[in-house]
């Protein structure tokens, strides 16, 4: 089992990979490690990210096969789902780590402060499930002075919402509490660049 610290680590280290355009041999796809992982998987840490085809999970923190247990939703959102699959890989696998990586310009978060601002009367229902799951954390944000200022706007809240998102898996089940009290388990926000490839852990982190 890897802890939560050196699971860090190793995100920390393969997404200066990424920065720096290296990509190491291990993160390459071989016949040989897909007929290894046949055994069994041992993903060393779980991702909550969003769909966006622009941030590909194993591609920017530089992993390969049966590295990691992505977890992909429009807008890194958590519902139900997302909370029983991250009690599954933590109980199956003991990943110790949790990250949950939103992105700058969230297009989930962007069309849910254009839906607060103009409410639009004709969009499906399936689609406002997500609006909804972003909303509580950014409405607070559209009353302050940020509303004048549109980018800064968007970067707080894609914040925001990595921060809820972490926030209600740490509190999403009793088993997940159970597994931070007593098993290490660590679930901390990321924020994706756009523009850079850089990946910044800004919530949830331990000091050393
Ligand atoms: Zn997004």
């Amino acid at each position: 089992m890897i802890s939560a610290r050196d699971a860090l680590a190793l995100l920390r280290d393969g997404n200066s990979r990424f920065v720096a355009e290296i990509r190491s041999q291990d993160s390459v796809p071989s016949r040989a490690r897909r007929v290894e992982l046949t055994a069994g998987q041992e993903p060393f840490a779980t991702v909550l990210g969003c769909s966006d085809s622009r941030v590909p999970v194993e591609i920017v923190f530089d992993q390969g096969l049966g590295d990691l247990f992505v977890i992909r939703v429009a807008g890194n959102i958590v519902a139900p789902s997302q909370v029983g699959s991250v009690e599954f890989a933590a109980e199956q696998y003991a990943t110790r780590l949790v990250v949950v990586l939103g992105h700058s310009d969230c297009g989930a978060v962007m069309a849910t402060l254009e839906q607060l601002k103009r409410p639009k009367e004709n969009q499906s229902r399936n689609l406002r499930s997500i609006v909804d799951m972003v909303r509580p954390s950014v409405e607070g944000l559209l009353v302050t002075d940020l509303r004048h200022d549109l980018p800064s706007l968007i970067r707080e809240s894609v914040r925001a919402n990595i921060r809820a998102s972490a926030n209600h898996l740490r509190h999403g089940s009793e088993i997940i509490e159970q597994l931070i009290r007593n098993q290490g388990l660590l679930v901390v926000g990321a924020e994706y660049s756009l523009k850079t490839g850089i990946v910044d852990f800004f919530d949830g982190v331990p000091e050393d």
